[in-house]
């Protein structure tokens, strides 16, 4: 990966969203943010990706700008401890790159809208399992109130992780580095438990 918006999401300082009123995502706002170019092939632009994707997770999950960089997922209403929050499907095998996602020990995969949005904490609320459509579905690790935004530890999918040195995700317990399971995978397991990717067990 790291993934879609993943430098962005590395690097980001963790955001307070709540009580962001929704600020539902349109063309108009997409076209000013410079993290937006990737679309999938299946789209013809990020707008129409973007669009399908909050239609699907209508009242559900918004699509929403971060404060300083990228894209962000926040949930549009509560999700209770264990809920499935969303699911993302596996659109292509591609190698290893700031895109993908780990799947397996050689293999990466980039995924559909709004999953590809989910940016990194070292304090997630949602955990990832594998799932039938090539990827992971997504579980709240706690209750998630509305307006609050998603992130998942990378850690649980990404063996290694090379590119970032640091990690900024604001989270008290931070790491302070995303190294990958390969770095972190005992103190991943003992927190994350069963959310990890099923070829890291
Ligand atoms: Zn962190």
């Amino acid at each position: 990966m790291i993934s879609r918006a993943k430098v962005h999401a590395l690097f980001r300082r963790s955001i307070s969203l709540t009580g962001s009123t929704s600020s539902r995502t349109t063309a108009a706002t997409i076209q000013t943010n410079p993290f937006s170019s990737f679309h999938l092939p299946s789209f013809n632009s990020i707008e129409e990706e973007i669009d399908e994707a909050s239609k699907r997770y209508e009242n559900l999950i918004s699509i929403e700008p971060t404060s300083d960089r990228g894209w962000g997922l926040v949930a549009s209403q509560t999700f209770s401890e264990g809920d499935k929050v969303l699911t993302a499907k596996a659109v292509e095998s591609v190698p290893r790159d700031s895109h993908s996602v780990q799947k397996d020990w050689d293999h990466h995969v980039r995924i559909d809208l709004p999953a590809r949005f989910i940016n990194h904490s070292c304090d997630a609320n949602v955990g990832i399992q594998d799932n039938d459509f090539g990827a992971y579905d997504f579980f709240a690790l706690r209750t998630i109130p509305e307006g609050e935004e998603l992130a998942f530890c990378y850690e649980t999918s990404e063996n290694t992780i090379s590119a970032f040195e640091e990690c900024m995700c604001g989270a008290k317990n931070c790491r302070g580095s995303v190294g990958g399971f390969k770095k972190h995978g005992d103190e991943l397991t003992e927190r994350y438990g069963k959310y990890i990717a099923s070829y890291l067990k």
